[in-house]
């Protein structure tokens, strides 16, 4: 493999972490070109002094002096805010790791499509709320686009070389969360210690509450939606509580091809990081015989109706899945702070989705106050004014 090189927009992250571990053990495949986080100055300095970026970028611009002096002696560049972190996607880099949680990476992750070169997307909500916006820069600029979501990363895998117009079925697994086996009425009581505690991966905070709510999975069918062109009707989810198999792509002919491996980021990283060759990873080789038993059952949307949320809002196209989006993130970082209950996130978003949706954004800047709009709307709804 030439050496490639690299920028990591959430640098600080879990996704981040497990990126800049393999980069680690590959030192001479890659040149770290940019890394950014946003509020976790003494990690960012510890990573910039380890991979020698050009530049760092802190997303909260009230940290940059702390991170100036974190530097102070290197020549390691530095800048804060939300213009910076669109010019550090900008700078030239191979493949971009789009790894900001949340819509505050939308932009940035953008920025670094209209690059042209390779975008690895682990940022699933920027996806989700631009959807064609993002689809068209990528394919007007030439972009790879490459997943990072270990199931879309499995889809992708299984789709290389086939024609989408023969695919019967794309099937997305889900470990189901923490909660898969509680009652609804035991559910309400759910806290946010318990909801970050994921059976089977270890993620940001907000991903696991998502995770939990199983809005993960709405998310995700809706980031399949727009990443494979086979129509909302060829989606379909299962829980799958061991989280081996990653997802899978039925053809016409009746061959199912699946993606296995262990539930760790890392795999699918490699796959974006190294595609189209392959790089080694420190996991360990998948033992099927440990493992023993792989189990599959129908997704429950009365427990949990977030993956309903999610087909609706593809099915009503324009700006709904943006709406969702938004008012997840609000209802998520509420509940994360102690001041709902966990089964009012996905209330919120079903009251603000049933407020009215606006007209579809055709451009970055409307998808942006759509996301704006939204969050304001959510907020209301929590405090019963919407
Ligand atoms: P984390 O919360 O661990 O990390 C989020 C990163 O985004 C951190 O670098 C954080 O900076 C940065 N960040 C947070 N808010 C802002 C902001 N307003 N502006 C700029 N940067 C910001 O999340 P994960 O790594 O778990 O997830 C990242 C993305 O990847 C999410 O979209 C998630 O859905 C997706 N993903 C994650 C998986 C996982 O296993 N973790 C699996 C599949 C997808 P700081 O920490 O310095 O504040
Ligand atoms: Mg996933």
């Amino acid at each position: 493999m030439t050496i490639r090189t690299l920028t990591i927009l959430g640098a600080t992250g879990s996704i981040g972490a497990s990126t800049l571990d393999l980069v680690r053990r590959n030192r001479d495949g890659f040149r770290v070109v940019a890394l950014t986080g946003h509020s976790n100055v003494a990690v960012l300095a510890a990573l910039a002094r380890e991979f020698a970026p050009e530049i760092v970028v802190i997303g909260d611009e009230a940290r940059l002096p702390e991170l100036r002096e974190a530097l102070a002696g290197t020549q390691i560049e530095t800048a804060g805010g939300a213009q910076a972190l669109i010019e550090a996607a900008q700078r030239p880099a191979d493949v971009t790791v789009a790894a900001i949680v949340g819509c505050a990476g939308l932009a940035p992750t953008m920025a670094a499509i209209e690059q042209g070169r390779t975008v690895a997307l682990a940022n699933k909500e920027a996806l989700v709320s631009a959807g064609g916006v993002m689809t068209r820069a990528v394919a007007q600029h030439g972009t790879t686009l490459l997943p990072v979501d270990s199931e879309h990363n499995a889809i992708f895998q299984c789709l290389a070389g086939n024609d989408p117009a023969h695919v019967r079925w794309i099937t997305l697994t889900a470990s189901g969360g923490p909660f898969r086996d509680w009652a609804a009425d035991r559910l309400q009581h759910a806290t946010p210690a318990e909801a970050v505690k994921h059976p089977n991966w270890s993620m940001g905070a907000k991903i696991s509450v998502d995770s939990a709510t199983m809005m993960n999975k709405g998310l995700e069918f809706i980031e399949a939606y727009h990443l494979f062109p086979v129509g909302v009707d060829r989606l379909r989810i299962i829980v799958h509580p061991q989280s081996i198999v990653h997802s899978m792509v039925e053809y016409r002919d009746g061959s199912t091809l699946a993606q296995l491996g262990p539930s760790d980021m890392r795999v699918p990283i490699a796959s974006a990081l190294a595609w189209p060759a392959r790089m080694n990873t420190p996991c360990e080789p998948l033992d099927l015989a440990a493992i023993g038993t792989l189990t599959f059952r129908a997704p429950d949307e009365v427990r949990f109706p977030a993956t309903r949320l999610a087909r609706e809002a593809v099915m009503a196209g324009g700006a709904a899945a943006a709406v969702l989006n938004a008012s997840n993130e609000i209802a998520v970082a509420a509940f994360l702070a102690g001041q709902i209950g966990f089964t009012r996130i996905v209330q919120c978003c079903e009251d603000v989705l049933g407020s009215g949706v606006p007209s579809p954004p055709q451009c970055l800047d409307e998808v942006i106050a759509v996301d704006r709009e939204a969050r304001v709307r959510a907020h209301e709804a929590l405090v019963g004014a919407l």
